[in-house]
């Protein structure tokens, strides 16, 4: 192990790249908040329990992947590896049950821990942008958090998506259709992953969500969820798609689709682009009606979905997509003398406090190195602080796009920047 190499699985945001993560976090603000969709941090980590309870203990995520340890205070504490179950864990905590339903909340930037095998845009820290909302029943919620997923798409230049949405039932008509998939394995349990033996107890449909070759082998043809819905999931899938059809969104259903964590009841929906490989969700989510009181609450009808922020990146990337870059230095200050150095000091502080992006002379060298170090700032303007010049309230300003500069007074550096950039 070296100590300048980060844990595998781990990712630094470069200052020249961290541009990128500040304008999604920026057009996913703008989106929630035209949702009227309220921002919430939570702690990175939660009491072990509220995911064993909350995601489910048949799932990879809890079996395999949390970081799970014992503080010095002998509790079992885990860095959370989904967004979900602390927002829940707030909600109840915090009586935000108690303000006018539907409330509708999102988190973005939210490290979320998981040990597995690290690939493109997915790492064992990674961040995601989620939205949770609570207290509806209704399919509208299930639509308008879909919606809240492609408007944000649509504001990043992300296309090439495709939208697969699934219900899953709820727990009237669950049994029914897990006695259904049950006969369909049958005899073929005994081929299945030890895992798949221990969800065939506990939870059969996971086990439509097994990577291992001989299990989804097995469930090929599974009979599909849809088919067994209740009269009630029958009809909210209906209105979901009502909804998302009077929004003009184009899905396609897919009974392939359960989502890996236990806490989904009815709808399930993963968006899919092909820009990372074969069929990459970049967003997933559904509703979770039992979660709110699976972890202690009183019964709370939710839905929401996750994104991981690295993966999206990604995509961008890989779409091509144009992303703003951050504004260059308006202004270097070059200075060789010692006075000028921190006289150039009160003129930057000045320049800042006009709204002006300053770069100062921190380091001595040659006003020919510091010209070099101002055009790779791509700066527009130099001014060049020789003492004799300062004495009598005078700089020396070049214009680095015209080719042209003049002595002018250094209270009207200010505004020559400002004219220049008009
Ligand atoms: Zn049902
Ligand atoms: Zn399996």
């Amino acid at each position: 192990m070296l100590i300048t190499n980060a844990p595998k699985g781990t990712n630094d945001v470069l200052p020249e790249e961290s541009y990128k993560w500040q304008y999604i976090e920026q057009q996913m603000r703008e989106v929630c908040d035209l949702y009227n969709c309220s921002e919430v941090r939570v702690p990175t980590f939660e009491h072990t329990e509220l995911f064993l309870r909350g995601v489910g203990d048949t799932t990879d995520i809890v079996n395999k992947e949390m970081y799970t340890f014992e503080d010095k205070g002998g509790r079992s504490i885990t860095l959370k590896p989904e967004g979900t179950a602390g927002v829940a864990r707030s909600f109840i905590q915090n009586s935000i049950f108690n303000n006018p339903m539907p409330i509708k909340m999102y988190y973005l930037n939210s490290p979320v821990f998981r040990y597995e095998k690290p690939q493109a845009g997915r790492y064992r820290e990674h961040h995601q942008f989620g939205v949770e909302m609570f207290g509806s029943e209704e399919a509208t919620i299930d639509a308008e958090i879909i919606t809240i997923a492609l408007d944000l798409f649509k504001r990043l230049g992300v296309g090439n998506l495709e939208l697969n949405i699934n219900s899953i039932g709820c727990e009237k008509c669950r049994p029914k259709y897990n006695e259904a998939l049950l006969k369909h394995i049958g005899a073929s349990i005994d081929s299945m992953c030890n895992s798949c033996k221990d969800r065939y107890e506990k939870n059969p449909l996971r086990i439509l969500d097994c990577k291992n070759e001989s299990c989804s082998t097995v469930v090929a043809n599974a009979p599909s969820t849809i088919d067994y819905l209740c009269e009630d999931c029958a009809e909210h899938f209906g209105q979901l798609k009502k909804a998302l059809d009077s929004t003009k969104i184009k899905y396609t259903v897919n009974p392939r689709i359960v989502r890996g964590l236990d806490y989904y009841t009815r709808t399930v929906f993963e968006i899919i682009t092909n820009s990372i490989g074969a069929q990459g969700t970049v967003c997933g989510g559904g509703r979770y009606n039992k979660l709110v009181e699976e972890i202690g609450g009183k019964p709370t009808p939710a839905a929401g979905f996750g994104m991981g922020m690295e993966r999206l990146l990604l995509v961008m990337e890989n779409d091509g997509v144009d992303i703003p870059e951050p504004k260059n230095v308006d202004i270097y200050l070059a200075a060789v003398e010692d006075d000028a150095i921190i006289k150039a000091m009160s003129i930057a502080r000045q320049l800042r406090g006009e709204g002006i992006k300053v770069e100062a002379p921190h380091i001595k060298r040659s006003l020919k190195a510091q010209m070099k170090y101002a055009n790779k700032l791509s700066c527009r303007h130099v001014a060049i602080l020789w003492d004799e010049d300062i004495k009598e309230g005078n700089a020396l300003l070049k214009d680095m796009i015209e080719g042209n500069e003049a002595k002018i007074k250094i209270e009207n550096i200010a505004g020559e920047i400002h004219n220049a950039g008009k």
